[in-house]
Parts: C-alpha cells; structure tokens; sequence
C-alpha cells in the first residue's frame, strides 16, 4: 500500500544501490529478444505469448500490487475522490492516519478510522486467486509478493506469499503478545484491548514510516532473484517496492499485466494493459 524505499536492506546490502540494473534507463532502441517480439504482437498474441513463455518455466514469481485488491473491491486511498473524502470526513489524509506517528499519539482515532474504512471492506477474491493456485499447482510458482493485507490468498493453497505490508488478521496485544483475529478488532466497541492483560492490540499491518520486516524482504528478493518468468500485476514499475524487486531481477521474462499504462511500461519485457482477473486464467 505504501511505496517507501526499504533503506534498511540497502543498507545492509551495500552493493546492491550500485548493482541496479539498466532496465529503467535502457535506451529503447537496446531491446531484448522477448521486447522485440513482444513489440509486434496485438493482445491475444501477447496473452498467447505471455502463457507459452510461463508453460516453458519451471520459475514463476508473481509481484501482486494494489490493482489486484482493487479488482477484489478494496478502495485505493491514493485516488484523489478518496482521499478527499476521507480528508472530509476525518480532516486527515490518509497516509497520515495509517502512519506509525498517528498511531502512537492518536490510536483511538486511528483505530475510528481502521475499524470502518479498512476493517469493514467487503471484498471479494477474483479469477486471478484460482489462476495462481492453478500456477502453484503445477509446481512452477516460487513465490507471490503481496501488498494485499486482506490476506484474500488464505483461502487458496498459495505458498511462500510473501506480505509486505503484513494483513489485518495476526494482531498482537503490545504486552502480553496474545494473538487476536481480525474480528476481534472490528466488532470491539472503541478501541480493542487485550481480554488477558488490558494492552493495547497492534494491527497486523505495516504502517506509513514503518520499515518493512527484514525477513519477509530477503526471501522475497531471493525469490526474485531465481525467478525465470516475474509477473507483475496491477501495479507499475515506478511503485517503489516493484523498482527495488524487478532491481534484483535477472532474467528477461517481465510480464506486467495491469489495466492502467505508466510511463515506465516499456521497462517490461511484455506488457499486457488489461484487467489482470480477466487475464490471469488465460495464461496459466
Ligand atoms: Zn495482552
């Protein structure tokens, strides 16, 4: 959901800055094989495409951001008519209440704003969830990172899902460190407490200002790093966190599936501008 540079695992990685590769700054005229193919096709040719070049790898690796939540019904809080209203309703933006600061000084107030805004979402899983279930399967899928933090993927035999922004349903009592389940908070009249100890219950989701876990971005960059085929969904390569993946990514199989066109599109190796639930179980 939030797209600040994960500095802490740069940090520790100091040649990795250096070691960018030139995908976003190649001159158009240095394609690859799969871009000059890829330049030529209509739709259906690139769906075609996109499907043999994922039936001839055994190293899938899917990159899922906020469009496929939206498309399971989940708002986008960076479109301008939502976050005027919520800017209405709450006289804050919302990056400012899903920040670890607003948190920590006004968590009633956040928790106002989390339990009817994010908690209360009805949302519902697409084709894309049974698409990549179908992909883990067959055994190619090494690894899926995820902003969703619907958890949507738990229903689905889907391993190795790597949650960057962590999910609303593992929440902690700051103290004791008891478990409480997403119901628990939204159905807790104010603001939840723990029922053992009286703490205060920390969301299982990673807040604006918070770093990324350390963990969950090293397996997932590895597994970026192995993957044959990347599949980015939803998103676009300028998101932060899609940059600094597709950096560690090697090969020249990037397809990137979203319905809306960004100036960095020509940095995929495939690019396919349609809905990703509308594609996914073509080309798996
Ligand atoms: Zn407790």
């Amino acid at each position: 959901m939030y797209n600040e540079l994960p500095c802490d695992y740069y940090n520790s990685n100091p040649g990795k800055r250096q070691e960018e590769n030139g995908r976003f700054y190649a001159k158009e005229s240095i394609m690859n094989e799969t871009q000059k193919k890829a330049a030529q096709m209509d739709t259906d040719e690139k769906v075609a495409y996109a499907r043999r070049l994922i039936a001839e790898s055994d190293n899938v690796v899917i990159m899922a951001g906020i469009g496929v939540m939206m498309e399971c019904g989940a708002l986008n809080y960076d479109r301008d008519t939502e976050a005027y209203r919520i800017e209405e309703e709450y006289h804050q933006c919302p990056e400012e209440i899903m920040s670890a600061s607003f948190y920590n000084v006004r968590m009633e107030r956040f928790y106002e704003f989390y339990k009817k805004e994010i908690l209360s979402t009805n949302l519902h899983t697409t084709a894309t969830f049974p698409a990549i279930e179908k992909l883990q399967k067959s055994g190619k899928l090494k690894g899926v990172l995820t902003y969703n933090i619907y958890g949507l993927n738990k229903e689905y035999e889907i391993e190795n899902v790597y949650e960057l922004d962590g999910n609303i349903h593992d929440n902690r009592c700051s103290k004791c460190q008891k478990l409480f389940p997403m119901e628990y908070l939204r159905d807790s009249k104010g603001m939840p407490v723990c029922d053992e100890c009286g703490g205060t219950i920390r969301p299982g989701i990673r807040l604006h200002g918070e770093r990324m876990r350390n963990d969950i971005l090293t397996d997932a960059v590895n597994a970026v790093s192995k993957a044959e085929v990347l599949l980015v969904l939803g998103t676009n390569l300028f998101d932060n966190m899609v940059k600094f993946a597709v950096n560690h990514y090697q090969d020249n199989k990037l397809i990137l599936i979203t319905k809306h066109e960004h100036f960095t599109d020509k940095a995929a190796d495939l690019v396919i501008h349609e809905h990703v639930c509308d594609i996914m179980p073509k080309i798996v």
